[in-house]
């Protein structure tokens, strides 16, 4: 079933089912190429920066747009998540997307609402994946499905999910699948807050307060320079005891490559600072380039 845009002269095409989406993409792409640009809705400047850059280098674009329930460790967060289709799907005809994948919960799981479990290598045992359990497990579920129901030449991943990034590429190489992970760096708003769905459930104090964390990584990058890990955390750490608005969930430094947490500095290798912090019930994360 083809979804009917409620825009005047809109050539970009909605699906809600597989069939009828992969019918039109094996008519309609040929020799072109196809760039995927998976996400979960609620788009905001970040999202459509990266759909414009998908335009930039592929024939055509797909957007998805799919709350996954089986990436959700509380429930609340997943029934909570917001959603703003219709404006999307204008932001989206504007930006010059292509098609867009609406399915249903029911038509990507086929009834077996469950994830696959992967073997990441220990990418997924730390910080999001620590926190956040089966968090990634339910990521590579539905990454691996809409690779496989689109089959694009190229996906893209933003930076600000950097873990996901290399769980998606670590899937990508496990499975064999010939798709050309690539990474977009993080969209901030002009007060350095990394763009989010999420930042529109900010209360106003919240979202006053937010900044601080963008600020905060920036600091833990100048003292990164001179100072050993444990100076560094014990100074983030610190910097959310006395706010009100804001709780540290978790700050640390790893290698950009394994993800595994610095226990010591090898010049050689590249760091990366990743935190995640709880706005009231909202949780945010950032991370930063360290060297
Ligand atoms: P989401 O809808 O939050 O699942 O995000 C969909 C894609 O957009 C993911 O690859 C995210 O990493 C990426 N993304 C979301 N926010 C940002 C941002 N502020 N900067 C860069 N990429 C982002």
């Amino acid at each position: 079933m083809t979804v009917q845009l409620t825009l005047f002269n809109s050539k970009m095409e909605v699906f809600k089912t597989i069939k009828s989406l992969q019918q039109t993409l094996s008519h309609k792409v040929g020799k072109s190429t196809l760039g995927l640009v998976p996400t979960m809705g609620a788009l905001h400047e970040g999202h459509l920066s990266i759909v414009k850059r998908a335009k930039e280098e592929n024939d055509l674009v797909i957007v998805s747009i799919f709350v996954n329930p089986t990436q959700f460790d509380k429930k609340e967060d997943f029934v909570n998540y917001p959603s703003t289709m219709q404006a999307d799907l204008e932001a989206l005809e504007a930006t010059g997307c292509d098609f867009v994948f609406v399915p249903s919960a029911e038509e990507v799981y086929q009834g077996n609402l469950s994830a696959d479990s992967f073997d990441f290598g220990g990418l997924d045992k730390v910080m999001e994946g620590k926190f956040r359990l089966d968090h990634f497990d339910g990521v590579a579920t539905i990454v691996k499905k809409l690779f496989l129901i689109t089959r694009p030449n190229k996906a893209y991943f933003g930076e600000k999910d950097y873990q996901q990034l290399m769980i998606i590429k670590k899937m990508v190489e496990m499975e064999s699948i010939p798709v050309e992970i690539v990474p977009v760096g993080i969209f901030r708003e002009k007060d350095g807050l990394a763009m989010s769905s999420r930042n529109i459930r900010l209360t106003a104090e919240q979202r006053l307060a937010a900044p601080e964390i963008y600020q905060t990584l920036l600091k833990s990058k100048m003292l990164f320079e001179n100072n050993d890990l444990k100076k560094v955390k014990n100074f983030v750490k610190n910097e959310f005891v006395q706010n009100k608005e804001l709780a540290l969930e978790y700050f640390e430094i790893a290698d950009s490559e394994t993800l595994n947490p610095a226990s010591e500095i090898l010049p050689e290798s590249k760091y990366r600072a990743f935190i995640a912090v709880f706005a009231g019930q909202i949780r945010l994360i950032d991370n930063i380039a360290l060297n």
